[in-house]
């Protein structure tokens, strides 16, 4: 995908937001170098384009004024919703072990992490809900932390 980007310019709606907009927001990259980088890299880096769907859909940068929570996931979504997971290595339902997805431990490190805004917000309660009956959260944390990813 990132190829794609360098190569074209350009890549799909969805994409851009579940893959390489997820990634930057579960990992905590500065929102202005998010949005800075799309502006340069897609050739439809305009300001009515990337200032309300990276700041404000992407990065949830705008405090919630554009949608009502986060846009994130873990794999078994972005696995129901594409064909990305089938030639990976990694298993998208897999939250540890070696072929552990690193978007879904991604997931759940942010969800541990903003527990309090997500536990909050009626729309990302049950997710919450969800993490609190992960009986492998250390491990989980422990993964996502090991892989170097995880945010400060
Ligand atoms: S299984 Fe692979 S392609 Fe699917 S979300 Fe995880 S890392 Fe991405």
């Amino acid at each position: 995908m990132l190829a794609q980007v360098r190569d074209t310019g350009w890549t799909h709606h969805v994409p851009r937001l579940m893959v390489l907009g997820n990634w930057a927001l579960q990992h905590g990259y500065d929102p202005a170098a998010v949005t800075d980088w799309f502006h340069r890299s897609f050739v439809d880096g305009y300001d009515w384009v990337m200032v309300p769907n990276v700041i404000g859909m992407s990065q949830y940068a705008d405090g919630g004024t554009m949608t009502t929570k986060p846009y994130t996931c873990g794999g078994a979504y972005l696995n129901r919703m594409s064909d990305l997971c089938r030639p990976c290595a990694y298993r998208p339902g897999d939250r540890t072990g070696e072929r552990a997805c690193p978007v879904t431990t991604g997931y759940w490190a942010f969800v541990h992490r903003h527990r309090e805004l997500l536990a909050a917000n009626h729309r990302t309660a049950r997710t919450v809900g969800g993490l609190d009956r992960l009986d492998d959260l250390p491990e989980v944390l422990a993964a996502e932390a090991a892989r170097g990813s995880a945010a400060p």
